[in-house]
């Protein structure tokens, strides 16, 4: 079964690129915590890997709300810097 979340790769995405002006922790133990708590702040958004047509358009619309994907990585980043788990 090759099912992803398309939320997943975004969140993936927008933490790289806000961790390197972030002046933070940036091993794999926070951005983990990082990733988890962006992840769970936003909905989950599942697509099959096989179904291009499908991903495409969930793809334009999580790209319609970038605003709310920025938001919660700030605050993963935030909290997680804040209060390092080591
Ligand atoms: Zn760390």
């Amino acid at each position: 079964m090759a099912i992803i979340n398309v939320m997943e790769k975004f969140i993936n995405e927008r933490l790289d690129d806000m961790l390197s002006s972030e002046d933070c922790c940036k091993c794999e133990r926070c951005v983990d915590d990082m990733k988890a708590i962006a992840l769970n702040k936003l909905p989950a958004k599942y697509v099959s890997t096989h179904n291009g047509e499908l991903f495409s358009k969930l793809e334009a619309s999580i790209r319609q709300n970038a605003v709310d994907i920025n938001i919660a990585v700030a605050a993963a980043i935030d909290a997680v810097s804040k209060r390092p788990s080591h």
